[in-house]
């Protein structure tokens, strides 16, 4: 048996794939696996480009359990009706279509660009959108139910979580504590197999987007002189053409705000980034993108330019048709990067750089193939989340994946170059989802404050190294060894 993520460049053959439907099997698995000496792993949608999402023992396929499910008893249940319980696996569409349908239709607070996830494959990686007073999707977590090793169940809140604990689940241990609930929010599938999760929406609404072409330089002022420009609006974005067809690299920045009285767009979404390029391609030679791509790579950065001025205007919908970018039929793949906010400017100038410096004019593998996006997200209360303890801008290096080429290795190397520099000068964290295993435990223990902790309630919740995988062999396990295994709820 085969299994392969999205992007085709993780490639595993586990023992066995199982499909749970029941709390009640994730249970059997987890104790089942562990009998026979086995480790779990759960996976989403295979949309991360690591290898967090693998074993070569159990996967288990999250998708299989996606329903709404009924909230637990809590303290105060009239008090927020905006608290929605569910399990795991659906899907962020499927998410959007159910909270609309609620009687008093709700929405996600925030989401990133792409709505094909399992909720919470999106929201252990630190999965996020943009906005300077919006946090990554994991924020709108209130309450964790989780199947740690030997089968136990813990419900995991903040101290003065939702649960009523005089009210108790029978076989659930309810923990309410800080440290636990922002270690396992974002735990990246090494914590448990998660069952459902609490989740506070907030009413439906629609957004009104701007989107306005303009130079590096001046964004860059922007960023520099007048952060408080970013805050005036809910979502703030950039794309950024990294090489210059004139000597200033172009940019396309949109800002997004709620709805007011502008008419909704006839159309309920708009073309995504490669779209336009592809369309540009079309439209400018006639040809399709891939051999305009493969036999003018010096073409490139006039196409890039190209697809930037196509975008701009506006558009008002739904807030998931705005927010959505989808990948227009093209398929990419990309590492991103966290940077705090005030680094912005200095790390944008190191990727233009860099990447002016490596391209080869005859060889289009040494080319970015779409522009990269910056997207400024608030800080994140959890431990592990790339966002955590300060406002951040994520920075998406994506790369169109040509049909029957995928994943370059040139791309790769391209991709953990930036990233190493960008750690080395810019203070910079990796989305968990969003590389190319090129991170090591060394760099966690220095990213992250909070490690110390997050590994504490990893051993209290796995202590057997049930949920472990080659990914934690490098990322998480050296650090185990430096923690005292002695933190209680
Ligand atoms: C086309 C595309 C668009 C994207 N857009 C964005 C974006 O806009 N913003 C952004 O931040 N990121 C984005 N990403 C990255 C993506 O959101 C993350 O990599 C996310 O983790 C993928 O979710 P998934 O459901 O595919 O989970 P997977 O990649 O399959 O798994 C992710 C993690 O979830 C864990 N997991 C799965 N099920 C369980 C479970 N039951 N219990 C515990 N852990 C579990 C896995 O072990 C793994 O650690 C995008 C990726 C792609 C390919």
């Amino acid at each position: 048996m085969t299994w392969s993520n999205y992007g085709g460049n993780i490639v595993v053959k586990p023992k066995r794939i199982e499909q749970p439907t029941t709390l009640q099997q994730l249970i059997d698995i987890v104790r089942n696996a562990e009998a026979h000496g086995l480790t779990v792993r759960g996976f989403g949608d295979g949309h991360s480009f690591s290898s967090v999402a693998v074993t070569d023992d159990v996967m288990v396929r999250t998708h299989s359990y996606a329903s709404p499910l009924p909230l637990p008893p809590m303290r105060n249940l009239a008090g927020n009706p905006r608290l929605v319980n569910v399990e795991a696996g659906i899907t962020l569409a499927q998410l959007i279509r159910h909270l609309r349908s609620l009687k008093t239709p709700l929405a996600l607070p925030n989401m990133g660009s792409y709505t094909g996830q399992a909720l919470i494959g999106a929201i252990t990686t630190g999965t996020h959108g943009s906005g300077l007073t919006l946090g990554p999707i994991a924020e709108m977590v209130r309450s964790v139910l989780i199947v740690a090793s030997g089968g136990r169940v813990f419900r995991i809140e903040p101290s003065n979580g939702i649960t009523d604990p005089a009210v108790p689940e029978t076989g659930v241990t309810l923990v309410q504590n800080d440290d636990w609930f922002h270690s396992v929010v974002v735990s990246m599938g090494c914590m448990g197999l998660v069952h459902s999760l609490v989740i506070e929406g907030i009413p439906d609404y629609e957004l009104f987007e701007d989107r306005r072409l303009g130079r590096w330089t001046e964004a860059r002022s922007m960023i520099d002189v007048d952060h408080a420009i970013f805050s005036r609006f809910r979502h703030q974005e950039i794309l950024v053409n990294p090489y210059s067809t004139d000597g200033a690299p172009k940019v396309l920045v949109t800002a997004r705000r709620t709805r007011t009285t502008e008419a909704l767009s006839p159309q309920p979404t708009r073309d995504s980034p490669w779209l336009a390029i592809a369309n540009v391609a079309q439209e400018l030679v006639g040809i399709g993108l891939q051999s305009h791509i493969v036999n003018h790579p010096t073409q490139i950065p006039g196409l890039l330019d190209s697809g930037l001025s196509a975008l701009r205007g506006t558009f008002c919908s739904h807030y998931d048709g705005v927010l959505t970018l989808g990948l227009g039929g093209i398929d990419g793949y990309a590492n991103e990067i966290a940077v705090p906010f005030e680094q912005t400017a200095t790390a944008v100038d190191i990727i233009i750089e860099t990447l002016n410096k490596l391209r080869v004019p005859k060889n289009w593998r040494t080319y970015v193939t779409s522009p990269f996006s910056l997207r400024f997200v608030a800080a994140s209360a959890h431990y592990l989340a790339p966002q955590y303890g300060r406002p951040t801008c994520m920075i998406e290096l994506p790369f169109m994946s040509l049909p029957d080429i995928g994943v370059t290795e040139e791309s790769v190397l391209i991709l953990n170059h930036i990233q190493r520099r960008l750690q080395t000068t810019c203070d910079a964290r990796m989305h968990w989802g969003l590389e190319f295993d090129a991170l090591t435990a060394e760099q966690v223990r220095t990213m992250y404050p909070r490690w110390q902790t997050w590994c504490e309630v990893l051993l209290a919740l796995d202590p057997r190294g049930t949920f472990r995988n080659s990914w934690t062999r490098r990322v998480i396990e050296p650090l185990l060894q430096h923690t005292g295994g002695t933190i209680t709820a």
